[in-house]
C-alpha cells in the first residue's frame, strides 16, 4: 500500500512524503475554517473558495510529484511552488478570517521553517520577499476595503513587526538552506573519494582488473553461495608465457602494454559471471562461475581466450600466449587446495611445453570439507 501511495524509489518516496506532510497543515486549517463558518464568524461564501483552493492545489501537487512530473517540469520536488502556494493560502485566510486573523501570522513562520528544508538559498530569498510584498498588501486590502473591521493603526503596527521579523526569518532561512546545500555538496564529494578509494581498493592499477585481495573476497563470497546453491565453480590460475624474454627484448614498458593488451583481449571474452583478477605478476586468476560450467564450459572459455589472444598484436609484432591450470572447486573443499590443484595444473601446462590449459581433475566430494572455513591458514600459491 505504502509503495503504492509513496513510490518504491527511495528519492521519490522521501519527496511524496513531504509533499503529504503538508496534507496535515491542509487538513487542520480546512477544520478551523469550517469551524468559523460553523459559528458564522466566516460566511461560507467567502471560506468555500478557499477551502476549494487548498484542495485543489494539494492533491495537485502529489499526483504532480508522484507521477515523477514534477521533474519534467524541472523541480522534482515541487518545493517552491508548494511554499507559494501554501503562503498564498494564508494571506487569503488572513484576509477572509476576522478575528482568528492575528494567529494566522503564525503560520508564515511555519512555511518559512519548512522552506529552510527544502528551498535552495536563492528560493529562501524569493520566499521571503514575495511573503513580505504580499501580506503587505493583504494588510493593505484590508485596510481599504474593510475598514470596519480592522484598525489602520493596529494593520499599520503588524507591518512594521512583519518588516522586522519577516527578513531576519529569511535570513536565517537563507543560512540554514546554504548549510544544507554545503552538506548536500560534501556528501557527494565524500561519495565520490569513497568509490575512487574502493576502487583503488579493490583493482590493479595497471589492467584494470580486480587485484588479489578483492579476488579473495569475491571467492570467499563464492565459495558461501556455492555452500548454499551446491553448484560447483572453475578456476584457471593463468601465466603468460615467455614474458621475462618480453620485458628483456623489448623494455619493461612494453611489458607492461603487454599486460594491458592481456587484460583487455581476456576481458571482452568474459561472461557476465566471469571474473577475471590479476592474481601476481603476469599471472592472471580467472573464476568461472553460474550456471555451473563445469570443467569441459570452462576449457572451452579458455580454448576462447587462447584463440582471441592469437590475434593480439602488442607494438612491433610483439606475441604472447599463456598456459593455465584449470580445476573445479567441489562445495566445501577449502579454498587453498583447489588453488594449490590450479596451481599445479599450471606448473604441469609449462611443463609439457607452454601455450597449453591442463585439467586438474577435483579428488571425489568429502564431506568433512563442508565444515572447514573457505580461506585456510595458508592460502598462498
Ligand atoms: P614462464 O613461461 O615460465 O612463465 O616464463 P616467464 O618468463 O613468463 O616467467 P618468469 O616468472 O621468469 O618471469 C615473469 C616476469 O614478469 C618477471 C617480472 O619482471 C615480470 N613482471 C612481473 N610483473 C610485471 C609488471 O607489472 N610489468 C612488467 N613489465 N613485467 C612484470
Ligand atoms: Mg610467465
Ligand atoms: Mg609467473
Amino acid at each position: 500500500m505504502s509503495d503504492l501511495v509513496l513510490g518504491t524509489e527511495p528519492k521519490l518516496r522521501a519527496r511524496v512524503t513531504m509533499t503529504l506532510l503538508a496534507l496535515y497543515g491542509y487538513a487542520a486549517c480546512t477544520g478551523i475554517l469550517l469551524y468559523l463558518v460553523h459559528i458564522r464568524e466566516v460566511p461560507a461564501r467567502t471560506a468555500m473558495p478557499l477551502v476549494a483552493f487548498m484542495w485543489t492545489g494539494v492533491p495537485l501537487f502529489y499526483l504532480l510529484v508522484r507521477t515523477g512530473i514534477s521533474k519534467r517540469l524541472g523541480s522534482p520536488g515541487m518545493d517552491l511552488p508548494q511554499c507559494l502556494f501554501a503562503m498564498a493560502s494564508i494571506l487569503i485566510a488572513y484576509v477572509i478570517v476576522g478575528p482568528m486573523r492575528n494567529a494566522v501570522l503564525l503560520l508564515i513562520a511555519l512555511v518559512m521553517v519548512f522552506s529552510m528544508i527544502t528551498l535552495t538559498p536563492r528560493q529562501v530569498r524569493i520566499m521571503g520577499v514575495t511573503t513580505f510584498g504580499f501580506l503587505g498588501l493583504a494588510m493593505a486590502w484590508l485596510t481599504l476595503h474593510e475598514p470596519g473591521q480592522v484598525d489602520a493603526r493596529m494593520e499599520l503596527m503588524k507591518f512594521v513587526l512583519a518588516a522586522c521579523t519577516l527578513p531576519v526569518i529569511s535570513t536565517v532561512a537563507s543560512h540554514v538552506a546554504k548549510l544544507r546545500t554545503r552538506l548536500v555538496d560534501q556528501k557527494q564529494e565524500l561519495q565520490h573519494a569513497l568509490s575512487m578509494l574502493h576502487e583503488v581498493a579493490t583493482r590493479d592499477e595497471l589492467t584494470g582488473l580486480h587485484n588479489r585481495r578483492h579476488m579473495h573476497q569475491l571467492l570467499e563470497q563464492q565459495y558461501k553461495r556455492q555452500l548454499r546453491s551446491g553448484e560447483g565453480f572453475c578456476l584457471a590460475l593463468m601465466d603468460l608465457d615467455h614474458f621475462k624474454h618480453v620485458n628483456d627484448q623489448f623494455g619493461h614498458q612494453m611489458g607492461d602494454m603487454v599486460l594491458k593488451a592481456f587484460a583487455e583481449a581476456i576481458g571482452k571474452e568474459l561472461r557476465q559471471t566471469d571474473v577475471l583478477a590479476r592474481w601476481g605478476g603476469e599471472e592472471f586468476l580467472l573464476m568461472l562461475t553460474a550456471p555451473d560450467p563445469g570443467l569441459h564450459g570452462a576449457q572451452a572459455s579458455l580454448a576462447r581466450f587462447q584463440a582471441a589472444l592469437q590475434q593480439v598484436v602488442v607494438g612491433n609484432g610483439v606475441r604472447v600466449t599463456f598456459s593455465a591450470g584449470l580445476t573445479e572447486h567441489p562445495p566445501g573443499e577449502p579454498l587453498h587446495e583447489t588453488l594449490e590443484r590450479a596451481d599445479r595444473g599450471l606448473y604441469q601446462a609449462k611443463a609439457h611445453g607452454r601455450n597449453r590449459v591442463e585439467l586438474m581433475l577435483p579428488p571425489p566430494i568429502d564431506q568433512s570439507h563442508t565444515t572447514r572455513t573457505p580461506l585456510a591458514e595458508d592460502d598462498q600459491v
